[in-house]
């Protein structure tokens, strides 16, 4: 079956990308520029029968994605801007709402064949900054975000910004679902991974070049620009996923009927960045011989006490993807798969660096 990916050049949908050709599926990408386009079809080259890639140079302009959806069984929707450099919230709300009801109002008019949408959200629509400890659930909404911005505008937390157009993206997408429920022939499903790490297939020329999460991970754990113990969430503790199965969730979200309707939250556990320091410190050959001294933090330092925790048992009962002492005995591959642990993706992360050559 045919399936649209939007924003396919980013580090997760590059990902998602592949994960759906090598299961079969024939896809659709859609990137801002020709030059993105023309990386992909050189990174799926060997699938060149299967992949194509199309432009859809402003997602927020009326019918971006009229052309696009056409002919298509299924669609992934990613693109959304990811990045705490906003001064005006719109930046970010802009295109995050209106290219998510946008590729929807497409797929009402013109894609008569799409059974299934797929719309990449995030914890930041479900995760709150709570006084004490707290685990959310898909439940939870964070209300506050959105509240922030509107109160008070430019000079709100770059975290909270992004943080309010992804839960508002996501509102739209339930509220336009269920407004024109009579009238589709699809289904929703929408996917909430909190921080995504784990190598990058994308065009990733420089360090400078990654996506904001990955940035993150590579200015702490590789090149120690970045303090693991200063405060943010990774000192207070929150939660991680492999870059990997966010793209086998979305992919098992369009197979499985009991995700319709559904939103999931896809995580492997908590961190803090000094059990990635820990880790990548202890693993043994080094799979990055050519930085000897990675970043060492505060060795052992963990109190293993985690601010922001979520249940993901209901991706383990949907998508079939398990975290925690469930998945421990499962492989990644089979009818119930586990996530990556930290450790894997910590030595995959390093050699995929050392491949760059940074
Ligand atoms: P990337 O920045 O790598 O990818 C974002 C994609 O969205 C790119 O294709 C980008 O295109 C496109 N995009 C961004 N802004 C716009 C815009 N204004 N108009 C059109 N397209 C745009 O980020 P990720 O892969 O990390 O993120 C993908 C999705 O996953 C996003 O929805 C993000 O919110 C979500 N997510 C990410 C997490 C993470 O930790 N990485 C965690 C949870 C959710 P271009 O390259 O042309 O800018």
């Amino acid at each position: 079956s045919k399936v649209l990916v939007s924003g396919a050049n980013g580090y997760i949908a590059a990902w998602l990308v592949r994960t759906l050709l090598e299961e079969g599926y024939i896809v659709r990408g859609t990137v801002r520029t020709e030059e993105k386009a023309k990386f992909l079809k050189k990174l799926f080259e060997k699938y060149a029968d299967k992949f194509e890639a199309v432009v859809v140079s402003d997602i927020t302009s009326d019918g971006a994605f009229d052309e696009a959806v056409k002919g298509m069984d299924a669609i992934e929707h990613t693109a959304s801007p990811f990045h705490f450099n906003a001064d005006d919230p719109q930046e970010l709300i802009g295109p995050a709402v209106k290219g998510t009801t946008g590729i929807l109002q497409s797929a009402l008019k013109f894609g008569k064949d799409v059974k299934r949408i797929v719309v990449t959200s995030s914890c930041a629509s479900v995760l709150e900054i709570r006084p004490e400890p707290t685990k959310f659930s898909e439940e939870d909404w964070n209300e506050l975000s959105a509240k922030e911005v509107q109160e008070q505008g430019r000079s709100a937390a770059a975290a909270s910004k992004y943080r309010a157009s992804k839960t508002l993206a996501e509102r739209a997408a339930w509220d336009f679902y269920n407004k024109h429920k009579s009238e589709i022939s699809w289904d929703l499903v929408v996917i909430n991974p909190p921080f995504v790490f784990g190598p990058s297939i994308q065009d990733v020329s420089s360090p400078s070049a990654l996506g904001t999460s990955a940035a993150d991970w590579y200015a702490t754990v590789v090149e120690g620009t970045k303090d693991a113990n200063a405060p943010g969430p990774g000192l207070a503790g929150t939660e991680w996923v492999d870059v990997r199965d966010v793209a086998k969730a979305h992919v098992r979200a369009l197979q499985r009927k009991e995700a319709a309707d559904q939103r999931i939250i896809v995580s492997a556990g908590p961190w803090k960045w000094q059990e990635w320091l820990d880790t990548a410190n202890s693993l043994k050959p080094s799979p990055i011989p050519s930085h000897p001294n990675l970043p060492k933090g505060k060795p052992g330092s963990s109190d293993k006490k985690y601010m922001t925790t979520y249940d993901a048992s209901k991706s383990g009962r949907v998508l079939g993807i398990v975290s925690g002492p469930e998945g421990a005995g499962l492989g990644l591959d089979g009818e119930k798969v586990r996530y990556r642990t930290m450790e894997e993706t910590t030595r995959d992360t390093l050699a995929d660096v050392e491949a760059k050559g940074w």
